[in-house]
């Protein structure tokens, strides 16, 4: 198998990577609290682990060919004022992460990459992956598109839910729990992990969740809301339903990933009827 993590090639190697039009994925991640259970790196192994597994899924399939799809290291910091109440969390400038991002679309366009995907495991960076994909698509001979691990998700892949809706699945919860349970489970303390339900305010237009949240976007600081840093029920997760969600959010990126590789980038038309300009 040809390799498919984009920083362990040489020049050539991406040279010739570009001549097959792969995806380049990039996780996106963040560096804060998860409760006392979770490590603070939740946010990006969780988007890191998932995007490789498809990544190299993908790469399995081609065989000779040469992987359809490349996955580069996750970005590990992004922004999450409003985790800072909570000892560890590193807080990223809503116009440095948008800046960071789009400069790497930019750097992997000006190499001749063509689809780029944003692939997402920080709820707070779904404003900030869409602009930054936005700038990409602007200013650059690249598409970018920006998505979440749960946003692939389909009811069916949801069916060993137990936390109760909505809230349960919020924040170092059922589900992120399960996944890190799955992914990396020695650094779970599950003797920490407690139900945080009913601390949090919610309202019927104001609430979240991983499955789907409520329709006004709305999010003051965490601390208000949680004395754990928890929101939702991590006490049902289990590495069962980590794997679930896991090859569920790993086989739908995959096939969206060919998807997206197959999208024709068509011209840009020009419609204006401008005045030329006096002749001289
Ligand atoms: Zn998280």
């Amino acid at each position: 198998m040809q390799p498919y993590r984009y920083e362990e090639l040489s020049w050539p190697q991406v040279r010739e990577a570009v001549r097959r039009d792969p995806v380049v994925v990039l996780p996106v991640g963040t560096t804060e609290q998860h409760g006392p259970h979770l490590p603070l790196m939740t946010d990006y192994l969780t988007a890191a682990l998932i995007a490789e597994a498809a990544v190299r899924s993908l790469a399995e399939q081609a065989g000779a060919d040469g992987p359809p799809a490349l996955v580069m290291h996750p970005v590990p910091y992004s922004f999450n004022e409003h985790h800072l109440d909570y000892p560890g969390t590193i807080a990223i400038d809503a116009h440095t992460i948008i800046d960071y991002l789009a400069c790497i679309g930019r750097s992997l366009a000006h190499h001749g990459f063509r689809h780029l995907v944003l692939f997402n495991g920080h709820g707070s960076n779904v404003p900030f992956i869409d602009i930054a994909a936005r700038l990409v698509n602007n200013q650059t001979e690249a598409i970018c598109a920006a998505l979440s691990w749960w946003s692939l998700l389909h009811p069916e892949d949801l069916s060993w839910r137990e936390s109760a809706y909505p809230g349960g699945f919020s924040h170092a919860c059922e589900a992120e729990t399960s996944l890190i349970l799955h992914l990396q489970g020695d650094l779970v303390d599950m003797t920490k992990a407690v139900k945080a339900m009913d601390e949090v305010q919610r309202s019927e237009h104001i609430f979240w969740d991983l499955a789907k949240g409520g329709p006004v976007n709305f999010q003051e600081f965490f601390s208000r809301n949680s004395s754990t840093g928890i929101q939702g029920d991590p006490t049902l997760a289990t590495s069962e339903k980590g794997k679930v969600l896991a090859d569920a959010a790993t086989g739908h990126l995959a096939s969206f990933l060919l998807e997206f590789r197959a999208r024709e980038i068509r011209p840009r038309r020009d419609f204006h009827d401008r005045p030329q300009p006096p002749s001289r």
